[in-house]
């Protein structure tokens, strides 16, 4: 088992407080770690041969994987979207982590890595790797999310609104499963598009939730000026780090909807640190080829 580290709240003001979850574990970060932790008993209590999950090129889940594969002594495998990728591991922070960490990397053209849920598809790779234990994109299952529903703390029953980043839902879907009826969760999803809500519906048993569609910054691992300024203040400011794919999406939606007064001036905030700060590196070679400010 890995080994989770608990600490407490950071106030920003009376108000707004964060959930530094992105601190559990020294390299299996925040959520990702939330995810991992009941497949990775699983997986263990079948005495499997090994891990198999998929992601794309900057993947924090696989960075996550792979990190955890190192740590139990279980072999990993890392099914990687697009095949160009297979020659640049090197100028690939993300997927040259996961490499020294062990991990096989499998390269698979865009419209092959489509199938990542297709039963035959999935099938077809277990020839290869026999006895595997298959985490999907992102990690997000069943397992994943009663991860996720040990996020919040009994402590955490004072807030009124508890706020998270969006990609596949799951860590969205254990704070809804978790929280009090009277308790409002804003997801701030990082990418364009409706079909979240539908997968959300499906995991969780309350509706005391909405998404916050506004902050995606043009898309997945999209970023602009606007949004590398604010994440660089914040750190100056609370010398808290942010990821630029997920957490400071949120945060900037939760700053703009206190300022606005769609989060109202009284209510008591919590805002969950999801992680992701592995993609900090590789977001910033991509800003310095295009001659961008970087994150601090
Ligand atoms: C993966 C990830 C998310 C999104 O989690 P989902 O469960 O897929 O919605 C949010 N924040 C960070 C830092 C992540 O790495």
């Amino acid at each position: 088992m890995l080994k989770i580290q608990i600490l407490e709240n950071v106030y920003l003001n009376k108000n707004l407080a964060i959930k530094p979850d992105y601190l559990i574990h020294p390299t299996v970060s925040g959520n990702k770690f939330r995810k991992l932790k009941y497949n990775l008993e699983k997986a263990q209590s079948k005495n499997v041969k090994g891990l198999l999950t998929f992601g794309g090129a900057y993947s924090n889940h696989i960075a996550a994987t792979a990190a955890a594969g190192k740590e139990l002594n279980m072999p990993t495998v890392g099914v990687i979207r697009g095949e160009e990728l297979e020659t640049h591991v090197e100028n690939n922070p993300t997927l040259k982590y996961a490499r020294d960490c062990g991990m096989h990397l499998e390269f698979v053209e865009r419209s092959i890595y489509k199938n990542k849920t297709d039963p035959g598809y999935l099938q077809q790779l277990m020839q290869n790797y026999k006895r595997y234990f298959i985490i999907p994109e992102g990690g997000t299952n069943e397992l994943a999310i009663k991860g996720c529903e040990e996020i919040l703390t009994i402590k955490d029953q004072s807030f009124d609104i508890i706020c998270c980043s969006v990609g596949t839902g799951g860590t969205i879907a254990g704070l809804i499963n978790a929280s009090l009826p009277t308790q409002k969760i804003i997801g701030f999803p990082a990418l364009k598009g409706d079909f979240l809500k539908e997968d959300i519906c499906k995991f969780v048993k309350q509706n005391n939730w909405e998404l916050w569609g506004d902050y995606h910054f043009g898309g997945y691992a999209k970023v602009d000026s606007k949004l590398i300024n604010f994440m660089n203040d914040f750190k100056l400011r609370y010398n808290i780090p942010l990821d630029p794919v997920y957490t400071a999406k949120m945060m900037y939606g939760i700053f703009e909807g206190i300022s606005s007064g769609k989060i109202p001036q009284t209510a008591k905030v919590l805002a969950i640190h999801t992680g992701g700060l592995q993609g900090i590196e590789g977001m910033n070679l991509r800003l310095k080829r295009k001659k961008l400010e970087e994150i601090i």
